[in-house]
């Protein structure tokens, strides 16, 4: 059995192994993409002390640092379902989609989430072309530039508002008749002059000339017309759904799926730690999952070292 099986290897997760596999117990990784998110990511300025990388280097990087130490990788890995121990301080098992299952004396979920898309013409094909989920990331890409969000829920309309700050107009677009976001935001974000908000609207298509984005089309659901918009980014805030589905009815997690966790890392089972998007830590960043990772590795070495029998 591991001491410590992390589930996920995004950030949190590779950071959560190194920091188990350094207190000398037997660790292992169970993920089903390494690298997890950042591998979709294409510049990276905010990974701080590096000014600049890109996702699939620093996937590399994370896997290689992973690799120094003596961990068990088992990747394109699929867990299933988590299975809590019988008895405090007793196995808890993982079962993979492989048919394979894992015992472990404390586990670590760190399987991170995806942004929910549109699914419209064009928002793969110009992802990261001018397509983006993330505004503390992308945001000063488009300095000076007309960009677009997509959605004016509280993460649509706070970035409209930081957007707004950085580009030269922002051109809120809502599905419903009315913005979901909380009033102080909504009262905040229509008092920006460089803001446009069009509620009842739906973004039929992302528009690009080949290599970039140029526009998109919403249709104006009162009369069903069609309209173009011109910009040179779409940050879609529609969502960010936690990896967590398997999960469910196990432990404590929240109507939007986010693992409930206090200031160690701990869930609501005992021995069972969780790590970056999927948590409810707020801010999905990459140097946020990986402190979350290296604490909830600390807290479950923590647990082992009570919990254990002499
Ligand atoms: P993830 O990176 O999502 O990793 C989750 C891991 O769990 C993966 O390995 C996945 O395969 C695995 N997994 C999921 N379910 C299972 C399962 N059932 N069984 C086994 N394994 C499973 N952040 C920044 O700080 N700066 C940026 O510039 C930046 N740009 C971004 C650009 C894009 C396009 C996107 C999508 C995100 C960006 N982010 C950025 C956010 C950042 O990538 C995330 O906050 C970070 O990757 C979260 O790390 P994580 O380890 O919690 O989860």
């Amino acid at each position: 059995a591991f001491d410590v099986l992390v589930v996920g290897g995004g950030p949190a997760g590779a950071s959560a192994a190194i920091y188990a596999a350094r207190k000398g117990i037997n660790t292992g990784v169970v993920a089903e993409r390494f690298g997890g998110q950042v591998l979709d990511t294409m510049g990276i300025e905010n990974f701080i002390s590096v000014q600049h990388t890109e996702g699939p280097k620093l996937a590399a990087q994370l896997e290689q640092h992973v690799k120094d130490y003596d961990v068990d990788i088992m990747n394109v890995q699929k867990a299933k379902e988590l299975v809590p121990a019988s008895a405090p301080g007793g196995l808890i098992e993982v079962k993979l989609e492989n048919g394979a299952s894992l015992k472990s004396r404390t586990v670590v979920l760190a399987t991170g989430a995806r942004w929910r898309q549109m699914g419209v013409p064009g928002e793969e094909e110009y992802r990261n072309k001018g397509v983006a989920y993330c505004p503390h990331c992308d945001g000063p890409l488009f300095k000076g530039k007309p960009v677009a969000v997509i959605g004016g829920g509280n993460s649509g309309v706070e970035a409209a508002i930081d957007l707004a700050g950085i580009v030269s107009h922002v051109t809120l677009i809502e599905f419903a008749p009315e913005m979901r976001a909380d009033e102080v935001l909504q009262r905040k974000l229509r008092s920006l002059s460089n803001v446009k908000i069009i509620t009842n609207a739906q973004t039929t298509e992302v528009l690009g000339d080949g290599s970039k984005v140029t526009g998109l089309i919403y249709k104006d659901r009162s009369n069903d017309t069609d309209h173009e918009v011109k910009l040179d980014g779409i940050f879609v805030q529609i969502g960010l759904v936690p990896n967590t589905e398997w999960l469910k009815g196990t432990l404590d997690m929240t109507r939007y799926g986010e693992i409930e966790v206090n200031a160690k890392g701990e869930t609501s089972l005992p021995g069972v730690m969780a790590a970056g998007d999927c948590t409810t830590v707020p801010y999905k960043q990459i140097v946020i999952a990986m402190g979350e990772g290296s604490k909830a590795a600390l807290s479950a070495f923590d647990y082992m070292i009570r919990s254990s029998a002499p």
